[in-house]
């Protein structure tokens, strides 16, 4: 097709798009109409194309059933070809930004966002899996591209659950840089995690489950595995594993899952000691699960049986005795001497709680580093990187906490990023090329980031201030100085819900409103205290990782440790500098319905999404002025047989070519703008019919 002059049928091309809609919105001739951007999507989504640009953005429509579309074959096809010549996928965007790193050497990353369920995940492991096939590679190198592709399903495994948005939905953000040297092979990588949600360990909501791990280990793990952890081949033995009543998962095959998450840590170079202590750390967390209390005669907390401690103790390496005495009571400090003063019932389950939420977040971020050291590349010289952002999407349950609080501003914040590249991008666009724009008013998210982390009032110092004000603060008091000092911020709203006392964050964009979160364990979450005496025992452990994880610096520092709310603020903020030094490429997921069934396009839903992405206001920024701009040669090279003067070569300026091709086709001299490097049309009708040729063809 691309060898010889294209059949031009321009009425069948008219046909066909109004049966499978157009491929970039920009060339939409309903100008910005909400209703033909989703009558487009839904076309497409009808014929099974996911995919749709926004220039060179990328929507994809969740659709919950394997399309075929990602095969060596689709690779292939992919593979160094211009950006427009192909129908929409995400291989040409890995594509493109594999081979504009490699031309200009410069670092490049992906922005995948979208809200839970969309997509993000898979979009990530797609890109991945293009670059593991499609760049060059020795076998030296195989090993590095083996590593980093098996990294997910171990990441995966310790840090997705299933949640009712989502069967392997992210609770944790992780970004990954893929390290590329001149020859364009992938040499190396490196991953930043973000905030586990923790509380999972300990409480899953009804209908959620645990992070997977503990149900492959259960499932899936050996005979012999199971016998030296102490394990019963049976979930619903273990009270962390029951809360949520939802053990399988009709989506989920934990026994495959737990063979090949095996496979990978020894692929990733976990030697077996490493992995006996891992498994160590996941079986204590589910025995210290089952380790009830009842109150003794003065009503203080005594253990209801000794059997789980054991195994607890045996597993983590720690005296029974002491275990038992650090969950029991507590040390405190006098003035020349440490008393011991008991828990109560309810303070023995708070600190065994917070010690499996201890053991496994710090293990997780052990695994993040382990994966780290086995992808390092030690070869100094100088390498380009591709990053991909995959964060936990925008969610809204019915009781929504910290986790979500914590989920909704980093989406928050990236939607802010988005907004300032784009809008940036643009301007330096079009200044660059020397032509004329007029800047597009839109909502801008700044006000909401700004509500929750300015410095001196924002909802995080606001937060910090109560968790370390002396006395009484609770989540009540919390919620009185917020309703007390953000009272009169337009996008703050709270209202009382039955008889829970709770904080409704709205934000009103474009009408998009929604509940962001309501008030109960802030104070406790933030502070994620875990009593003295617990880490003064933890850190004796006989286990590798756990001592590893609980250096005796941490005990032996006076310093408050920072809140969770402070480290997410600022590794935030970290992230977004190391973004903002990239070239960015952009996905948009979208949630096709809740259900999570194949090929149902629910529209409510996706217009909602559709809103507070912001992709009409993004549309509505590309369309501004020039809908549609190319490079003066990637132009012609596509376009040429369309003009007698052009085909089969044009021998000029290349701008000239366009021009005498543009007249040709009909276009007045107010349609288009000649600019430095690259062809501007305001609306290409005709293109449009002609890209869609393409693609149908
Ligand atoms: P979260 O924010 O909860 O982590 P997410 O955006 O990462 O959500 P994914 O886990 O990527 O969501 O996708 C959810 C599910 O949707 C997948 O497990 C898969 O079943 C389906 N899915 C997503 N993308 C595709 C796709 N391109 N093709 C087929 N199915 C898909
Ligand atoms: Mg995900």
């Amino acid at each position: 097709m691309r060898s010889g002059q294209p059949r031009l049928d321009l009425e069948g091309a008219l046909i066909a798009r109004d049966r499978v809609g157009i491929q970039d919105f920009v060339l939409l001739d309903a100008f910005t109409s909400e209703t033909a951007f989703l009558d487009n999507l839904k076309k497409r989504f009808n014929e099974n194309l996911i995919y749709t640009y926004i220039g060179t953005l990328l929507v994809s429509v969740n659709p919950y059933k394997e399309l075929g579309i990602y095969t060596k074959k689709q690779m292939d096809i992919y593979m160094g070809v211009n950006f427009f010549e192909l129908p929409p996928h995400i291989y040409a965007l890995a594509d493109n930004a594999y081979h504009a790193m490699l031309t200009e050497m410069n670092n490049h990353f992906f922005l995948i966002s979208g809200e839970s369920g969309a997509g993000k995940t898979e979009a990530c492991k797609k890109i991945l899996q293009f670059y593991a096939v499609s760049c060059p590679t020795s076998s030296l190198l195989d090993s590095i591209r083996d590593r980093m592709l098996v990294s997910n399903p171990v990441l995966e495994a310790f840090g997705n659950a299933k949640t009712l948005k989502n069967d392997n939905s992210s609770r944790f953000g992780k970004y990954m840089d893929i390290q590329f040297d001149r020859q364009g092979e992938a040499v190396g990588g490196h991953i930043l995690s973000y905030l586990l949600e923790k509380s999972r360990v300990v409480h899953q909501n009804h209908g959620e489950r645990n992070f997977h791990i503990f149900y492959q280990l259960v499932e899936g793990g050996e005979e012999e595995t199971l016998r030296l952890l102490g394990l019963e081949r049976d979930c619903k033995h273990y009270s962390y594993l029951v809360q949520g009543e939802y053990r399988t998962v009709r989506t989920i095959n934990d026994k495959n899952d737990w063979k090949t998450m095996r496979n990978a840590l020894t692929i990733i170079n976990f030697s077996e000691k490493d992995i006996e202590h891992l498994l160590g750390i996941v079986g204590s967390v589910l025995h210290l699960g089952n380790v009830q209390f009842e109150a003794d005669r003065d009503g203080y907390a005594r253990l209801s049986s000794k059997a789980e401690l054991r195994w607890v103790s045996k597993l983590l390496g720690i005296h029974v005795q002491v275990l038992q005495e650090a969950l029991t009571f507590r040390k405190i400090e006098a003035k020349t001497e440490e008393v011991l003063s008991p828990f109560s019932v309810d303070h023995a389950i708070y600190a065994r709680d917070a010690l499996a939420k201890a053991l496994y977040g710090r293990m997780f971020t052990w695994i993040v580093n382990k994966i780290n050291d086995s992808l390092e590349n030690l070869d100094s010289s100088k390498k380009t990187v591709i990053g991909l952002l995959d964060i936990y999407g925008f969610e809204v349950f019915y009781v929504n906490s910290f986790e979500q609080f914590c989920i909704n501003y980093c989406n928050e914040k990236l939607q802010q990023l988005f907004i300032q590249l784009t809008l940036k991008s643009e301007q330096e666009e079009y200044e660059a090329e020397g032509i004329e724009w007029e800047p597009v008013q839109f909502f801008n998210n700044k006000i909401i980031c700004d509500l929750v982390e300015e410095k001196r009032t924002g909802i995080i110092t606001m937060l910090d201030e109560e968790c370390m004000r002396p006395g009484d603060t609770t989540d009540i008091t919390f919620l009185e100085r917020l309703e007390e000092r953000m009272g009169s911020h337009p996008h703050f709203i709270t209202s009382p819900r039955s008889n829970m006392k709770q904080l409704n964050w709205s934000c009103f964009r474009n009408l998009a409103s929604y509940l962001l979160f309501i008030i109960p364990g802030f104070i406790d979450k933030n502070n994620d205290l875990l009593y003295r005496n617990i880490k003064d025992m933890i850190r004796h452990s006989k286990n590798g990782i756990v001592r590893h994880c609980f250096p005796p610096t941490e005990v032996d520092s006076k310093k408050r440790p920072e809140t969770v709310a402070s480290q997410f603020k600022s590794s935030l903020a970290e992230l977004t500098e190391i973004l903002m030094a990239k070239q960015p490429w952009y996905i948009r997921c979208l949630k096709s319905n809740e259900a999570k069934q194949p090929g149902r396009f629910d529209d409510m839903l996706v217009r909602h999404q559709v809103k507070y992405l912001g992709l009409m206001e993004h549309l509505r920024v590309r369309r501004a002025g020039f809908a549609y701009r190319r490079r003066y040669e990637v132009f012609l090279q596509r376009y040429k047989p369309l003009c007698p003067a052009t085909w089969p070569h044009w021998k000029g300026v290349p701008a000239v070519g366009v021009e005498k091709l543009l007249i040709h086709l009909g276009y007045k001299e107010d349609d288009y703008k000649i600019g430095r490097t690259k062809i501007f049309i305001r609306h290409p009708k005709t293109l449009f019919a002609i890209e869609d040729a393409y693609e149908i063809c």
